[in-house]
Order: C-alpha cells, then sequence, then structure tokens
C-alpha cells in the first residue's frame, strides 16, 4: 500500500487510496488537511460565497427514514411561507449582497407546486434587478418541470444522492416508488442534461454505511462530474425509523470528523468544484461549518427563513440557530469565517469553477 504522502501526492485516487485517506489520524491526518487546504487556496482560493437558505416548506410528501419532517411524522407542525415571505427574504438577500439564494422545501409534485415555485422564480427576478442567483432543492421533479424552472430563472438545483450504494439507499427509504434509487439517478442526470449547475452529496455516519461506500460515494461524485457537493454528518432523529439504530451509530465527534476528511479528500479530487459546508456541521460543534471552510469547503448557507419557522424545519435534533434572526445569522457568520482565515465575496455569484471549465470545453 503506498504511504499517505505518496497518496496525497498523485493526481488520482483509487477507492483504496481514499480508504487509507479517510482513517488517517495524528500527523497522517494533519498532512491530508494541509493538503486540501492549499488546493484550495490555489484552485478557488480562499473565498467563501453566501447562499441564502430560505426553507420555504416542511410540508413533503416523502418518508425517507432519516428525516424529521417526513409525511408520516405527525408530531411536527407543518408550515407554508406565504409567497410575499418568500419573495421578502429573497429581496434581503439581495439587498444584504448575498447574490445568491437556495430554495428549500419538502418534496411535492403535481401543478399547484411546479406552477408556484414558477411563479415565485419569476417575481424574485422581477423584484431583484436579475442580479440574485437562485439554487433550488425541491426534490425529485420529471425533466419538463426541470426546464420550465430554469427557464424562470433558476440556475442551479442540489439533489442529494444521500448514498450511492443501492443497497444502502434502500435501507433508507420505503420500498415503493416513490423512493426508488433508479429515479434518483434519472432525476440528477435530467437536471445536468437541462444545464443546470448540478449539485448532489451524502449523509456521513448512517446505520450500515462503511468506510468502502463513502469511498464509492466520492468516486460517484467524480464520475458524475458533478459541479457542487453538499455533504454533512446523518444527525439521528427520535421521530425517525431509523432513530431505533442510534446505538450502533459512531460517536457525533466520530461523524464530525469522517465528515471534515470527506470535504477534505473531496477537495483534492475535485479540485475547482464549489463544496458547501453543511448546516449540521454545526449542530454538532459551534465552528463546525468553519472548520470545513478552513480544509476545503467554499461555500455557507446562512439561514434567512424568517425565525419564527426555523423550528420547525427540523430535519434532526439540535438544528442550530432556529432562534437568530437573519441579520444575527449573517453577522455572526462573516465574523466566524474571518477566523477560519478566509474572505467572503460579498455581491458575487460564486458560480461552480468546474461548471463553467465543463461549459466551455
Ligand atoms: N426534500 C428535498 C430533498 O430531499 O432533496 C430537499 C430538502 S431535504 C430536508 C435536504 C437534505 O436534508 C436531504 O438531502 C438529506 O441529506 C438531509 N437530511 C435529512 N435528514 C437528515 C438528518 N437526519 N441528518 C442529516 N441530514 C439530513
Ligand atoms: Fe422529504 Fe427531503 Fe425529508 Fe425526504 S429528505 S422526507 S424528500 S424533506
Amino acid at each position: 500500500m503506498r504511504s499517505i504522502s505518496a497518496i496525497l501526492q498523485s493526481d488520482f485516487l483509487t477507492k483504496e487510496d481514499i480508504i487509507a485517506l479517510l482513517t488517517t489520524e495524528g500527523e497522517d491526518k494533519k498532512l491530508l488537511f494541509e493538503t486540501s487546504s492549499r488546493i484550495k487556496k490555489q484552485y478557488v482560493d480562499d473565498i467563501v460565497y453566501f447562499r441564502g437558505l430560505i426553507e420555504f416548506s416542511n410540508v413533503c410528501d416523502k418518508n425517507c427514514f432519516y428525516c424529521g419532517i417526513r409525511k408520516d411524522n405527525v408530531k411536527i407542525k407543518r408550515y407554508n411561507l406565504s409567497d410575499e415571505e418568500i419573495v421578502n427574504a429573497a429581496v434581503f438577500a439581495w439587498k444584504n449582497r448575498y447574490a445568491s439564494i437556495v430554495m428549500q422545501s419538502g418534496e411535492l409534485t403535481g401543478s399547484t407546486f411546479v406552477n408556484r415555485i414558477d411563479k415565485l422564480l419569476k417575481t424574485i427576478h422581477q423584484r431583484t434587478n436579475r442580479e440574485l442567483h437562485v439554487t433550488l432543492s425541491c426534490g425529485e421533479q420529471n425533466k419538463e418541470t426541470y426546464r420550465r424552472w430554469m427557464e424562470s430563472g433558476a440556475h442551479r438545483y442540489l439533489l442529494r444522492i444521500e448514498s450511492s450504494n443501492p443497497e444502502l439507499y434502500k435501507k433508507l427509504h420505503p420500498d415503493d416508488e416513490k423512493h426508488r434509487f433508479e429515479n434518483r439517478i434519472k432525476a440528477l442526470r435530467a437536471l445536468q442534461d437541462t444545464g443546470y449547475q448540478t449539485g448532489t452529496g451524502i449523509m456521513i455516519g448512517l446505520p450500515f454505511q462503511t468506510l468502502e461506500d463513502l469511498a464509492n460515494d466520492l468516486l460517484f461524485m467524480r464520475d458524475f462530474d458533478i459541479d457542487m457537493v453538499g455533504m454533512g454528518p446523518y444527525i439521528e432523529h427520535r421521530d425517525t425509523p431509523l432513530y431505533q439504530y442510534k446505538d450502533q451509530l459512531l460517536s457525533v465527534d466520530e461523524r464530525f470528523q469522517l465528515t471534515l476528511k470527506m470535504v477534505a479528500i473531496l477537495r483534492i479530487m475535485m479540485k475547482d468544484i464549489n463544496i458547501a459546508s453543511a448546516t449540521a456541521l454545526q449542530a454538532i460543534d459551534k465552528i463546525g461549518r468553519e472548520k470545513a471552510i478552513k480544509i476545503g469547503a467554499n461555500v455557507i448557507m446562512p439561514n434567512i427563513t424568517p425565525g419564527k419557522y426555523r423550528d420547525d424545519y427540523k430535519l434532526y435534533e439540535n438544528k442550530p440557530c432556529t432562534d437568530e434572526n437573519a441579520e444575527d445569522c449573517s453577522n455572526c457568520l462573516e465574523a466566524r469565517i474571518a477566523m477560519a482565515e478566509n474572505e467572503v465575496a460579498l455581491g458575487e455569484w460564486g458560480d461552480s469553477l468546474h461548471f463553467r471549465m465543463r461549459n466551455t470545453k
């Protein structure tokens, strides 16, 4: 087997290399993080882009076993922001020079939902002088819907693969038409074909997940030629089916460390993509997101959902910042990013460099 320093000098990582990097400790781990930090600076600079996150509804038609807002969780209060609240949040982002927002929700299909997003996109662009880039994260839709939303002004789309291992995917989702691995792949392909900057990601530290699965997830992202990635630790929620496996999980600290290593390895493998620092990191460590920025991530998503709703978008326990308003959230973030020796690029779209290069080939 190659030494860690030999692996870190090579241009193409194999599955075995990735597994070796995932198990690094001490000096080797330090070397991994130094390498990923250096590559980040070289390719995408020590710059962080803000995406104002609007969690506009927790109404969901699906039942993913890990997620606190799954359809069958009757213990949560469902909410749906009004169109005006959504547009106001977008205008807030624009005025504060975020340049970019993410609109995220539970997954709904059907014409009411599709038309609503369509109309919202048009209104947001009108009200912000077409200066705001919009990322959608509204689950699996058909190609025609993705095309319509792009025409109305969506630029990027986030759809996590959750796990690239079909067997593991099956264990995390109900066995029915709404939750098929093949549909997820098809949707990701449709996004890429439609011309979106396409983002995916996974959860780290899931029950039944192995290091080989994680290595394969990174290889999947490389093979798929993905433009953006958001991956974070899995955090259990007591009102979900996966909670029964809580005693079999890695400790939260181990999940946290593993996530940092995944971010660092991905930066080494895909040097010019956008990597988001997941909010779930902050649920474990108060400056968790800033730690990920230091070793490879370059996007952060301040929550700009009106404060009164944040508590109800609980995907997992200990979700951070649910009691802050949008101004508090961004002020506190800017200070912490400076601590991570990075700078926030306000007023810049922060498109994935990888996407731009791919499209000028
Ligand atoms: N409904 C859309 C979808 O599933 O793509 C977007 C919203 S969904 C809540 C966004 C992401 O939250 C999922 O892709 C999943 O990876 C993450 N998530 C859900 N439950 C989680 C948990 N318990 N711990 C960490 N992340 C979780
Ligand atoms: Fe719904 Fe997304 Fe949660 Fe699955 S992960 S239950 S689709 S909100």
